[in-house]
């Protein structure tokens, strides 16, 4: 029997970390702008943010396989094919690498590490700027999904009074559940370091806006690892310029890369990261894909399968 045909629909520098382990598997690769393929010979799609109106012109898909956890690179496409079941990859390793990141800024806010950092050069000796206590230091999760319940659990881990906002409520020990857009503001008033852990969707497009960071306390801290879309970068620098918010690491934006004319580079309040906070290893991702079509093909379904009407 032939082999399925998988199109991949990555970066041109990223597909030659994916073909090699590809080529003696279950499946045959074809790169999308490298290979030459008739669009009915493609049986699946594996990729991170295809060209708008693409996958419409396959008309044998089966299945498409996102490479990153957040879809909102395939379901932004308004001619997304909506009955092709989307999944998405989802990871121990990815969650425990994004939580790394969380907790790596927390820890350099909360102890002043930028300071330290400042006065080496000048050679001062600064003891006396201590941290807040921990249990003062309330964090606040936007999105209690796969990656902010694992951030939410190292954070309560090292003492610190963990809330998460998510669309429904939650039980369970260690962190406060708040839920819909009508426990936002509460949400929002009790929260020293916001941390946006949302998918990308019409609900959550520009979350971290002016109103919400009014809503925070005086001098809050926003960490954004999510989507850039959920950022409105010019009220946040308003915010960081007006002294409202204390500072911001960014590692993802409106536009990637980042333009070199953003002043999120130097802003003097805002740390900025390429994207990186978590990227998904290709030998895991080779293997989430090869078990996933290996399941469609024979008449099951994988896990992970994005419900596309709440668009997560
Ligand atoms: P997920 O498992 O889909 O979790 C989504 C969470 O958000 C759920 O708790 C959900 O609530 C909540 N939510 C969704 N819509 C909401 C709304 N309108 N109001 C309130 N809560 C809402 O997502 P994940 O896998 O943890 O990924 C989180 C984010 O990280 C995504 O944006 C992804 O793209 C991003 N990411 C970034 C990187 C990077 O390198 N920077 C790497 C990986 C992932 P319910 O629990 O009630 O459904």
């Amino acid at each position: 029997m032939a082999k399925p045909n998988l199109l991949m629909i990555v970066p041109a520098k990223w597909s030659g970390l994916w073909t090699p382990q590809l080529n003696d598997s279950a499946v045959h690769p074809v790169v999308h702008g490298e290979d030459a393929y008739a669009p009915d010979g493609i049986d699946y799609v594996l990729g991170f943010r295809p060209p708008p109106g693409l996958l419409k012109t396959l008309p044998k898909l089966k299945a498409v396989f996102s490479l990153g956890a957040g879809v909102d690179g395939f379901l932004s496409d308004p001619d997304y094919p909506k009955h092709i079941p989307l999944v998405r990859f989802v990871d121990e390793t990815l969650s425990a690498e994004m939580a790394q990141f969380v907790l790596m800024h927390v820890l350099i806010h909360h102890r002043h590490q930028r300071l330290f950092d400042a006065a080496q050069p000048k050679r001062q000796w600064r003891q006396m700027t201590l941290p807040r206590r921990t249990e003062d230091t309330r964090i606040g999760i936007l999105g209690f999904g796969e990656i902010g319940r694992v951030a939410a659990q190292h954070l309560a881990d090292l003492g610190f009074p963990v809330s998460a906002w998510s669309r429904t409520r939650k039980k369970g020990p260690g962190v406060k559940s708040f839920a819909g857009d009508a426990e936002l503001e509460a949400f929002l008033a009790q929260t020293d370091i916001l941390i946006c852990l949302l998918p990308l969707t019409r609900q959550t497009a520009g979350i971290l806006n002016a109103k919400t960071f009014a809503a925070l306390p005086q001098g809050a801290f926003v960490i954004n690892v999510a989507r850039g879309g959920h950022l409105i970068e010019k009220d946040l620098i308003a915010a960081l310029d007006a002294g409202r918010l204390s500072g911001a690491v960014l590692d993802v934006f409106q536009t990637e890369p980042l333009p070199e004319t953003s002043p999120l580079w130097t802003h003097p309040k805002v740390t900025a990261t390429p994207h990186i906070a978590a990227i998904s290893q290709p030998a895991v991702a080779v293997r989430f894909v090869l078990d996933g079509i290996a399941k469609f093909e024979r008449g099951a379904r994988p896990d992970n399968i994005v419900d596309v009407e709440t668009a997560y």
